[in-house]
């Protein structure tokens, strides 16, 4: 950290911050200029809080000069992270569709979706059994019945399931029911018990960003999992809050390069609750895999019309069917497979 001192500074003030980073059991070395005083301090730098150096007297500025996040960060380990989910391999020249309705409704509308999922070649399903609403009087979601449902019809097809966990109490259940991936939701994505729970269990994670969160946040939520030990992550863009109404949310696909250059985890990329219209999935799915994401969260459902939630934002099964025959042309000409 530097932590850059006012012109008028006292050499008692500069006194009193080598004293604050040396309790820390840091180092700390001063450089004296013409103008002003800076003094760099040395050591593992994240334990020195920026706001409390800047309100000592005499300090100007304090700036962090290594990143706040350490096992997520590309800095620390430069390979790419392939998550492995049940054999099945994301990140790396590895790109992973997952697809299936926003939620759980019915075993016939489950079985119909796994069999549509599976006809287009997608490898994993998706499904929601508890539901995040923005009003209480909407569907919730059907629950843990749901998830024996969505299980039963997926492990038909020989599908491994992404669905969306609310509530801390409910993991060990979702553990004992044998959910593949958890996915964790917008509205979540700084819920850090939720984080850290999470963090304490060896099953993948999606880790979908928050509404407005920045991409910094967003790594700092994923250190918080990581923290814990689970370094399963899959970062999961799904569009953000701009001024634009045209559209539910704006794709941040500059967050796929960005995200990249910054961790070793994968990205990918969920154009329905970006976008929001079924007409708009494939065009976002394209772009999204061009621009380099590992994935896609596609909402598809057996019978868009007759969904119980998001309805308007599913593709239906042909539309699936299409999208992955050209979305496979697109990786391959980036070297990488479907
Ligand atoms: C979902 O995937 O069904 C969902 C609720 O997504 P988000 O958290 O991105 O709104
Ligand atoms: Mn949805």
């Amino acid at each position: 950290m530097i932590i850059v001192m006012d012109k008028s500074a006292t050499q008692e003030q500069i006194d009193n911050v080598i004293d604050k980073i040396k309790d820390k059991g840091l180092d700390a070395s001063v450089s004296k200029g013409i103008e002003k005083t800076v003094i760099g301090a040395i050591g593992d730098e994240r334990i020195l809080d920026p706001e409390l150096l800047e309100s000592l007297p005499g300090v100007q500025q304090a700036l962090h000069i290594v990143k706040p996040y350490k096992i997520v960060a590309r800095e620390w380990h430069n390979e790419d992270t392939i998550v492995n989910i049940n054999g099945h391999l994301l990140g790396g020249e590895n790109i992973q569709i997952i697809s299936g309705p926003c939620s759980v409704e019915t075993p016939s509308q489950m079985a119909a979706a796994a069999k549509a999922v599976k006809a287009a070649g997608v490898r994993l399903m998706r499904g929601g059994a508890f539901k995040p609403r923005t009003s209480p009087y909407s569907f919730q979601g059907i629950g843990f019945e749901g998830l024996d449902m969505f299980k039963e019809a997926a492990s038909a097809q020989d599908l491994p399931i992404v669905t969306e966990l609310l509530d801390v109490r409910h993991l060990d259940t979702f553990l004992e029911k044998g959910v593949d991936v958890i996915q964790i939701g917008t509205r979540n994505m700084q819920n850090f018990e939720l984080l850290k729970e999470v963090g304490k269990v060896h099953v993948p994670v999606i880790l979908k960003r928050g509404l407005s969160a920045t991409i910094s946040e967003w790594l700092m939520a994923a250190e918080y999992i990581a923290s814990g030990g689970n370094h399963n992550i899959i970062f999961c863009e799904r569009g953000i809050r701009t001024f634009e109404t045209s559209y539910r949310n704006v794709m941040d696909v500059t967050a796929v390069p960005v995200l990249k250059r910054e961790t070793h985890l994968p990205v990918i990329i969920d154009p329905s609750h970006a976008g929001g219209k079924a007409w708009m999935v494939p065009s976002l799915a394209r772009a999204a895999i061009a621009a380099g994401a590992d994935g896609l969260l596609v909402e598809m459902h057996p019978t868009p019309c007759e969904a119980w939630c998001d309805a308007d934002q599913a593709i239906d099964p042909s539309e699936l069917k299409t999208l992955m025959s050209e979305l496979t042309q697109i990786a391959s000409i980036l070297n990488r497979k479907i």
